[in-house]
Order: C-alpha cells, then structure tokens, then sequence
C-alpha cells in the first residue's frame, strides 16, 4: 500500500483567487524538494467533462495525453510541474454522479437507498485515492473547485473531512485559500470574511491547517495574529499571498513564505533537500530581461476573454522568454475582420495567430486574415481551425475554388477542402467523442517542421472532428501549399507549410497543451523567433 499523502486546496471568500495557482505553486515547491508530486481538480457541476462547455462560461478547455478534456487548470499544473495529468486528474460531479448511476443500474446496490452520503462521498473518495495508489507519487495534491459554502461542493468537502478522518492528521491536510479584502476609505485590510468562510468550513466538520491568504497589500504581525486567533490556525501557517506581476512569481513567493515547510510539517516529512529552483528562475530572469519585442496578433471569436485561449497565452510567454523577446499579443475579434479593413486591423502585427473554434462565426473574418498574412509575408502559426481557415484560403484565393470551404461550416461546398473524418460520421453524440488527446504524425524530412522539431517523429494533442480532405493534397501542393506532417497509421494531414512564404506553418493539433515553463515549445519557439525576424 503507498504511503501517498492527500493535501487538500479549498477556496474562501470569492472565486478567482487562484487556487489552481497556489496548488501548483506548492506542487513546484515539493517536487523541487525531491517529492514526486501531481495535482488533481475537482470541479463540481454537472457536465461530465468541460468538452461540451462554451468558452465564455468556462475557459479553454485543456486536453490531456490520454484524450481527457479538462478544466484550463490542468494546463498549469502541466506548465508548473513539466509532468502530463490524466483522466483522472479531473473529476466533475457529473462523472461521480454517472458512475453511481450506472452502478445502481447495474445492480450493485441491490436492495439500498442511494445517497449523497455514503455512495457519493465513496465515490469522490474512491477518485481522490485512484492517484495515491498508482504509487507514483508521494504526495496529491486536489484542488476543490467553487467555493466554501457552495450548495454543489458540499459532498466534496464531506469527502474531504471523512478522508482526513479514515487515513489520519498525518495524512491528510487541508490548506484554505482565502481573500484579505483592502478598504481603500477605511485604509485597512478586513480580515471578517475570511473569518467567516473558516467558519464555514468548520460547520462542514473541517479546520483548515494553513491558510493563504490572497492580497493587495503585505498582511502584518497583527493580522496575522487575529487570524490566527480567531481561525484556530497557528501563526506560522498563515501564508500571506501577494498579488504578482506574473503567475510564474507566486512559487517564489510561497517559498520566501514557507508554505511548503509548513505543509511538509503538518504532513510528518523531511524534505532531503531545499527546494531548487534554478532552471525556474532562469526563465524568470528571461522573462523579465526582454533584448526585443513582438507583436503578435491572435485572431479568435472568444477574445473578449483571455481565460479562452489560456494555454496559447503562456505558450507563446514560454516561447518569448525563451528567445528573451517580450511578447505583445494583441486579440483580433474574427468577426471584425473583413477585406476592406483587414490592413487596417493588422497593421504592425510582426506575426499572427488564428485561433481554433468550432462553427462558422466569425470564420470569414479568420480566412481573410490569413489572406493578408499569406500575401504580404507576414509569419503565420494556424491552430486547428486556424489551420483548416488557411487551407480554405489557399484553396480561394490560389487555386480559385470558388465557395471552397470545410463541410463543419457549409455542408453542400462544391470543394470541401476541410472535410468530416471518416469515423467521425456516425458519431451522434457530442461529449467526449472527438479526435481527442495525443496523437503520432511523421514529418516530412524537407520541411520546416522537421527543422523546427529536429525529430521525424513527434506526438502532438488533438481535439477535432474535421481534417484536411486528401483529395486536394495533389492540387494544393501544385499551388504551393504542401503537407509535412501525417499521421503515420491513417495519413491524416497535421501539418501544411508554403515554403515560399517566410513563416507559414498551420497544424490541425494543439501544440499549446505541451508547452511549459522548462520545455518551451518548439513551435512557439520558431515562430516568435520568426516574428522578431521579420519585424
Ligand atoms: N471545428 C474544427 C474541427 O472540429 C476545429 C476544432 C478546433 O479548432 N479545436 O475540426
């Protein structure tokens, strides 16, 4: 039986504090101490995963090896920890309740009432214990979704105290992350909600171990005692949690405060080592010493919100850093972009981004973008929908197939440049059914992938149902657009170059699921060198 410890992250107060953050933050800390560490997300509503959910209420939606579409979460804990999660690194009530469902349909309770307590609470348990038991890891961390006090967290937060209460003090802690409110009329930092959120959680049958406390301004030796105090909370355990110039700050910050010392504590263990974070601050000091700047346009239908291209933002942050180049991104509504203003729109622009999506809004918009960007040699990185736009561009404008389009945005096309893959026709349900997770593709030895990734064989995420159509592989090379990437077993198309063009790379994966802090990736790598290039 491994000898796992559970570390638990609660929210207080308000949503948006970063809990996922802070967890990850740790997790760095432990891991650069020397403990094997993962960090899992339980998100209480009731979709089954995140892959139905539109961006604007939830974000991107992160994908894992294994095919898991998940909470953007996930991605940092991958950007942090430079580990992949799994499936089960994320649960949602949905999938507790669906796995309860099933089993009493199946007869497994035969004869019992079905309840929140005990048959749900066993099952989030069961989750929760799924990755200490692999072996893999000393510690779990799981980040509770939502908020203290939450009618849909409440079974989680009874799952939390029985663990606590089934595997011991030692095992088991729970870290609350809470906000330190400043009254800018009063001049003072209130510490009563957070008193009451503690409150809160101690009716749930839970006493936090440590609290974080997220703020604008440093929290004080009184502070910190009343918190104490009044939260039942040692003194030393009460982490102040500073407002930072970058999210890749906050281990630092969680290091000068001790949070993993108190954690490893609580927990009885000895760390062999001081957390060592040279490669981490090395890219910090990257980051914030730019030699040069870009400026790069991401054109997307989701732009009024940032959380929607999550993974693409910190992708293109790790790249930057990398070249030690500061990256300026600029959001492109796609809907705003037409013929008659595109100069306009991108003028400036050293490089461009076309986002992926599903359904024809805005898609016009993102197909005369990468006409401009094709046409006056500006460097272009298309992703998945960005790449099928600029196969339907080349296959317009180039090639003259007039009305060419992909099948998802205009079913009875004359020219389905983009079509529905083979297996994805019969598929009727929407959740969870796309071509999803990672994927082989072999390049082609003369290309600028191969170049880029310096390997004949790459594995990249995907998470689509439409692809490049064969049919037209013959005439879009004769035009200049050719393919350099497949997938080895079915000869999917991945990736399309125009070696012409200065930097014109579209592939139909997601490279921004596998950067990181510590592996940039080589996509975004080249790319924003490329840009700085053509500047
Ligand atoms: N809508 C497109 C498809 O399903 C692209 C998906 C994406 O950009 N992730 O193929």
């Amino acid at each position: 039986m491994p000898n796992t410890k559970y570390i638990f992250v609660t929210g207080g107060v308000s949503s948006s504090l970063g809990k996922g953050i802070i967890a990850a933050s740790l997790a760095k800390l432990l891991q650069s101490s020397g403990f094997s560490v993962t960090i899992q997300k339980l998100d209480p509503y009731i979709n089954v995963d995140p892959g139905t959910l539109n961006p604007y209420e939830h974000g991107e939606c992160y994908v894992t090896n294994d095919g898991a579409e998940t909470d953007l979460d996930l991605g940092h804990y991958e950007r942090f920890l430079n580990i992949p999660t799994s499936q089960a690194n994320n649960v949602t009530t949905g999938r507790i309740y669906q796995t309860v469902i099933n089993k009493e349909r199946k007869g497994d309770y035969l004869g019992k009432t079905v309840q929140i307590i005990p048959h749900i609470t066993n099952e989030i348990k069961r989750r929760i214990k799924i990755l200490g038991e692999t072996g893999d890891y000393d510690l779990v961390i799981t980040e509770i979704g939502g908020t203290v006090g939450d009618i849909e967290s409440l079974p989680y937060i009874e799952a939390v105290r029985q663990l606590k209460w089934d595997l011991g003090k030692e095992k088991v802690i729970v870290i609350h992350l809470t906000l330190i409110p400043y009254l800018a009329a009063a001049k003072e930092l209130k510490t009563k909600p957070t008193q009451h959120s503690v409150k809160e959680l101690m009716q749930s049958g839970i006493s936090p171990d440590v609290l974080v406390c997220r703020t604008e301004h440093h929290i004080g030796k009184d502070i910190r005692k009343k918190l104490a105090l009044f939260c039942s909370v040692d003194q030393e355990s009460i982490i102040e949690s500073i407002d930072a110039e970058t999210i890749y700050d906050v281990p630092n910050l969680m290091l000068s405060e001790g949070l993993h010392k108190v954690v490893l504590d609580k927990l009885g263990l000895k760390a062999e080592e001081k957390p060592i974070l040279t490669a981490w601050n090395q890219f910090l000091s990257n980051y914030k010493n730019p030699k040069n700047t870009v400026e790069i346009g991401l054109v997307g239908k989701y732009i009024e919100l940032q959380d929607a291209y999550k993974s693409i933002f910190e992708s293109l942050d790790h790249a930057g850093a990398n070249n030690q180049i500061k990256v300026n991104i600029h959001p492109i509504h796609s809907e705003e972009l037409k013929k008659s203003n595109v100069g306009e729109k991108l003028k400036g622009l050293d490089g461009l981004i076309v986002a992926p999506g599903f359904g024809d809004r805005g898609i016009e918009g993102k197909i005369e973008a990468v006409r401009y960007v094709r046409e006056n040699n500006i460097p272009f990185l298309g992703i998945c929908l960005g790449m099928q736009m600029a196969v339907i561009e080349v296959a317009r404008n180039v090639l003259k197939l007039k009305n060419a389009n992909s099948t998802e945005m205009n079913v009875s096309t004359p020219y389905p440049v983009i079509d529905i893959m083979e297996d994805q026709k019969m598929v009727t349900k929407k959740g969870g059914t796309m071509r999803l997770g990672a994927w082989d593709c072999e390049l082609e030895k003369n290309s600028k992938a191969f170049d880029i990734y310096g390997t004949r064989l790459i594995s990249e995420r995907h998470r689509h149902r439409y692809e490049f159509n064969n049919d037209y592989l013959e005439k879009l090379k004769e035009v200049g657009l050719i393919s350099t990437g497949f997938n080895p077993k079915t000869g999917l198309v991945e990736i399309v170059e125009i070696p012409s063009h200065p930097w014109f790379v579209g592939v139909q994966y997601h490279p921004e699921y596998k950067s990181t802090v510590l592996n940039p990736h080589p996509l975004f790598v080249a790319f924003v060198a490329a840009c700085l290039e053509n500047k």
